[in-house]
């Protein structure tokens, strides 16, 4: 047995005041004073947390007497020097319903490690152990636990983990849920579903069994001896964080699929694909990861330009893998990459900062999104996914089809995940070049440390595919597939984006470069009247569109609480809204491309 022993109990003290008790036993603490730290961020969001403040009280025993304990900086304590066994104790508020933090009421309790448990400075590598205890009390009686932490032996919620980054990187839930089984290449595979809802749940094992086996293929091996989908159902929410054994996912439970529905709403496309995301993270991130991650520092932010490799291919797969995987239908998969080209075309601010900026920044920028964010920056998720399929493409087509994008990511497991070598920030670009042998420099250049958009007209038009951008009809359109070329109108606009979800035509986002940017409209003016009718959150668009580019509208609005009257020259609204269909020439060569892009049986 090692001579350090580190033991975590969990215990949901007070549910109806969401609070959680920690203890921590340390067999032979430093001599000199033990530090303890919790961590300021969790892999996987790139944003510091500070979860220390949750703490509420925290105090040090040795054997049975209280010994001081004293806080160095926000996040860290020291106790003073100790030759036995010590113990911490403290009490946490979990109040947050994410899949980053903590949770618990008197329904249900849930956990991410990072928000939770403190880490032992120079004893990262000890093992540790977790007992998960149930709240008291008579209602309690009948909750459990699920997590894809190791069991330790047969005691009942207890855990083990090698070391401190292993403990952390599985989420706990406690509590009454449902659950179901499935194998995924005779690999015990679980989906845990906490919250209210009528998942049929059957039907989500068999298409999930039908996505993971299809990423399997593309690296050729999945390596893990078991894998949790931990899934918290609620009236609306949406986001998931991935981990090496499990993920972490919030959804809507309207979009978990009924019995007997047949379709795939929109919804639940939508749950797959965040399904397929964290999924392929299990290798992309979680296994192969850039090497500022290796050893990562919880303590503050860790930088990278190569976040969309991470992010941005695996958004690329997740939508990918579900008509590879045959859930959906080509056209359906259309609609969501019109989507997401419709969602990139919208931000000017992708003429100013590079995939590789973004990647960098997301600390401060992708993760601090202000209202001036779509002037200012690029997501390295949806760019990054075009960026993917134009590199893809492009494999494809000038390697006559010998190569693709999944030749990259196998050998890019091969090389660094298999290994455990992190990634080092040219690594991917050489590695595209060494398998596909061609000269990949001016891409990269141009589309990842450049700002150019890449030329997926061109490149869609060889799957037959034909790529149009139009005028927005309303807020609501987000681009799709359609049958058929579509119809050209004229309208005007202002350039805004209206706060949704309110009746007042309040400005959410002034947009780079349009007409109520260059009258000073700003964001948080609420539009009362435009040339003397009264403006509503309804009726605004209908108001301008119908104007003329020769003639100025008079704008009524309050900023703050004082009103204003400004000339606003409307424009025609931009062409960033993103039309898929098919060639209406398509040679029987672009089809069988499509084909093989999307790996659908011709
Ligand atoms: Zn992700």
């Amino acid at each position: 047995m090692s001579a350090f022993m580190i033991c975590y109990k969990i215990i949901p003290h007070y549910p109806e005041a969401h609070i959680y008790r920690v203890t921590l036993d340390i067999t032979s603490p430093d001599e000199n004073g033990q530090i303890f730290s919790m961590p300021t961020w969790i892999p996987g969001s790139y944003m510091v947390r500070d979860f220390a403040k949750n703490v509420v009280s925290i105090s040090a025993t040795s054997k049975d007497k209280p010994i001081l304990i004293t806080q160095i900086d926000k996040q860290t304590w020291k106790i003073a020097g100790s030759t036995g066994p010590v113990r911490v104790i403290y009490d946490l508020y979990a109040w947050d319903l994410s899949v980053r933090t903590a949770y618990l009421d008197q329904f249900r309790g849930y956990f991410n490690g990072p928000s939770v448990f403190l880490q032992v400075h120079g004893a990262e590598s000890e093992p540790c152990f977790l007992e998960v205890c149930l709240p008291e009390g008579e209602r309690y009686e009948h909750w459990s636990v699920a997590t894809s932490l190791r069991k330790d032996g047969a005691r009942q919620r207890c855990y083990c983990a090698d070391g401190y980054f292993e403990l952390i990187d599985h989420p706990v839930e406690i509590g009454l849920f449902e659950s179901a089984k499935f194998q995924v290449a005779s690999i015990p595979h679980e989906i845990v579903i906490s919250g209210r809802h009528n998942a049929d749940l059957p039907r989500l094992c068999s298409d999930l069994e039908q996505i993971c086996d299809a990423q399997r293929k593309i690296f050729g091996q999945l390596p893990l001896d078991r894998y949790l989908f931990l899934v918290a159902a609620v009236g609306d929410g949406y986001g998931g964080l991935e981990h090496k054994y499990s993920t972490s996912l919030l959804c809507n439970r309207a979009d978990l699929p009924k019995a007997k529905q047949q379709k795939i709403s929109d919804g639940y496309r939508r749950f797959l694909g965040l399904c397929s995301h964290e999924y392929f993270h299990l290798w992309n991130v979680k296994r192969i990861c850039p090497a500022a991650f290796v050893d990562v520092p919880l303590d503050s932010e860790v930088y990278t330009r190569l976040l969309w490799v991470f992010e941005g291919i695996t958004s690329y797969y997740d939508e990918l893998i579900l008509v590879r995987a045959g859930l959906i239908t080509a056209e359906s998969y259309l609609e969501l990459l019109a989507q997401t080209i419709t969602r990139v075309a919208r931000v000017q601010g992708r003429f100013k900062q590079t995939l590789e900026e973004s990647s960098f920044n997301a600390w401060t920028k992708f993760y601090k999104q202000d209202e001036n964010a779509p002037n200012a920056i690029v997501s390295y998720y949806s760019k990054g996914a075009l960026v993917a399929l134009s590199l893809d493409l492009k494999i494809r087509h000038e390697s006559a089809d010998k190569y693709s994008l999944d030749d990259v990511m196998r050998a890019f497991w091969n090389k660094y995940g298999v290994t455990k070598i992190g990634v080092p920030e040219d690594g991917f670009e050489r590695l595209a070049v060494e398998v596909t042998g061609l000269n990949l420099h001016s891409f990269f250049q141009s589309y990842v440390r450049g700002t150019e958009d890449p030329p997926l007209h061109e490149q869609l038009a060889r799957q037959g595919v034909n790529l149009e951008l139009r005028q927005m009809k309303d807020q609501s359109d987000l681009g799709g597939f359609a049958t058929s070329s579509c119809q050209h109108e004229s309208l005007l606009t202002l350039g805004v984006k209206f706060l949704t979800g309110v009746d007042e035509a309040k400005i959410q986002q002034v947009f780079d470069g349009g007409a109520a940017q260059q009258a000073g409209i700003s964001a948080g003016d609420e539009l009362v009247a435009v040339d003397g009718i009264k403006c509503t959150a309804k009726n605004i668009d209908a108001l301008v569109a119908v104007g003329s580019t020769e003639v100025s509208l008079n704008i009524h609005l309050f900023r703050r609480d004082e009103l204003l009257l400004i000339q606003v020259q409307p424009k025609a609204a931009p062409a960033d809204t993103c039309n898929l269909s098919y060639t209406t020439d398509s040679t029987s060569e672009m089809i069988s491309n499509r084909c093989r892009w999307l790996q659908i049986d011709e």
